[in-house]
């Protein structure tokens, strides 16, 4: 290699590294705190795009053999060669070009990128790196007897998810978007799981300590979910506080559970150990829980006729996990869990526990239309929210279901008229999601004031939106091809220029 190849680069490398210096020389002191946060969205959207260049590059670096030709041999040695990459950081940038990049057959023809929805997001700046990682390694996962279609409105889904939330908030989505691709479980099946199913207690040791591990299966799962609700709640069965409410029964008040939060500096590991320990006590059980936010403390499931009917895929449980319909059909056998049947407008058919849930019908239609808390990107399953007006009381606002909503304790903390807050409505027949509540962002995370919905707990409706949209696209394409063909076969030379 001559030394002019080596000191050769791009007039728009080097306005780069100027833009970059001239930043530096910037000072900061006199911009106000809205303009460092869209300096800073700036500088992020830069970085994520700068990084699918990067794959744009690293596709050069393979199509002319770079590495074999230098004597690196593999492009992630390549990598680690030239940019002092370590292994770890070399092999995932390489995965992600070849999930991401544009590729050439040998034609020299352009390729989609194997995640194009991905990749498109990325080079907008729209979502960075990791979100791209996680979305890759949750479609590595989709079995393979699933349809090109739906592997493609899974990624759709997974990308819009991404431009509203954080990479760690993605592989939840995904877990639920791969249980509905794979609903009668061809993949991982109810024996499947039965036979992974198993907690082991350790050895005890010196200090007294036992280990404990294990994987549970989605019927253990759901009905444990709301005694830890209940009773691992910050300032519930604490040890250390001789206030703290031992009892799940109803006597005990919200006032007091608030009191022994406040002095509650436990994890939530140990929330749970001592949740667990308190179940266990022979006065409690699950007979004796309660109610948990005005609903009796047991598995609470939701599932539509049309799931019914089916009596394959799975139901959603009010903790925001999924269960087999056989296995939650099997249990509300029992009448021990609250099943929720609704009809196709989302009105209740039937309530297991009728009586109890007298005035509970209403946050159960919450439960089963909204699943979770309503605010763009929060994960808190309907177990962790309560029922809030949208409109407040104060302001006029009713207590009927059009003006209610599920929001945890969290974020509606957040909704306030100042400059801060967030607000919500009720969005009309005009938006995509009719009757959903939308949340509208202070201008500081998102300046279009345009309100947006929570698409977290609905993994479901956005598959069949999504396949919809892709067959839409490829009507639209079919449709184009076949103008094209007729214009062609009519004038063919006219059409050639
Ligand atoms: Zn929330």
């Amino acid at each position: 290699m001559s030394s002019n190849e080596e000191a050769f680069t791009t007039p728009e490398a080097g306005q780069l590294a100027d833009a970059v210096d001239a930043l530096f020389e910037a000072s900061l002191t006199a911009v106000p705190e809205s303009g460092i946060a869209a300096l800073l969205r700036e500088i992020e959207t830069s970085t994520r795009r700068l990084a699918a260049l990067g794959h744009r590059l690293l596709v050069e670096v393979c199509e002319r053999s770079i590495p074999q030709r230098v004597g690196a041999g593999s492009p992630v040695r390549y990598l680690e060669e030239t940019l002092l990459l370590s292994h770890a950081d070399a092999v995932a940038r390489v995965k992600a070009a070849k999930q991401l990049g544009t590729w050439h057959d040998v034609g020299g023809q352009a390729l989609d990128a194997v995640l194009a929805h991905t990749a498109k997001a990325q080079a907008a700046g729209e979502i960075s790196a990791d979100h791209a990682r996680v979305i890759a390694k949750i479609t590595d996962r989709i079995p393979n007897g699933v349809s090109r279609e739906d592997r493609e409105a899974a990624e759709q889904i997974l990308v819009e998810l991404a431009r509203s939330a954080t990479p760690d908030d993605l592989p939840k989505a995904g877990e639920r978007i791969i249980a509905h691709l794979d609903p009668d479980g061809t993949l991982t099946d109810d024996t499947d799981r039965a036979r992974m199913r198993g907690v082991v207690l350790g050895r005890q040791r010196a200090d007294g300590m036992s280990p404990i591990k294990g994987e549970i299966t989605p019927m253990l799962r759901a009905l444990l979910d709301p005694v830890l609700a209940k009773l691992a709640r910050p300032g519930m069965c604490n040890p250390d506080d001789p206030q703290s409410p031992w009892t799940a029964d109803d006597s005990v008040t919200r006032e007091q559970v608030e009191e022994a939060a406040a002095r509650d500096n436990r994890s939530v590991a140990q929330r749970n150990h001592d949740a667990l320990q308190a179940f266990l006590r022979p006065e409690m059980g699950p007979d004796n829980l309660g109610s948990h936010r005005g609903l009796p403390v047991s598995a609470i499931f939701t599932m539509s006729v049309a799931e019914l009917d089916q009596a394959a895929g799975v139901v959603t449980t009010a903790s925001g996990g999924t269960v087999s319909i056989p296995e939650a059909l099997k249990l509300a056998e029992k009448a021990l869990p609250v099943l929720a049947l609704f009809d196709h407008q989302g009105m209740p058919l039937h309530l297991g526990r009728g009586k109890r849930l007298a005035n509970a019908a209403q946050r159960l239609a919450l439960i089963a239309a909204e699943r979770g808390c309503t605010r763009p990107g929060c994960n808190a399953p309907a177990t962790l929210a309560a029922v809030h007006h949208i409109t407040e009381w104060a302001e006029g606002g009713t207590t009927d279901i059009e003006n209610l909503t599920l929001a945890c304790d969290h974020c509606h903390a957040l909704v306030s008229d100042g400059p801060g807050g967030w607000r919500t409505v009720k969005l009309g027949g005009d938006s995509d999601f009719p009757g959903r509540t939308g949340w509208i962002a202070p201008t500081h995370i998102n300046p279009t004031g345009i309100p947006r919905v929570n698409l977290r707990h609905h993994s479901k409706e956005l598959i069949t939106q999504a396949r919809s949209r892709i067959r839409a696209r490829e009507e639209r394409d079919a449709l184009r091809h076949r103008r094209w063909l007729a214009t062609r076969a009519h004038a063919p030379v006219a059409a050639a220029f």
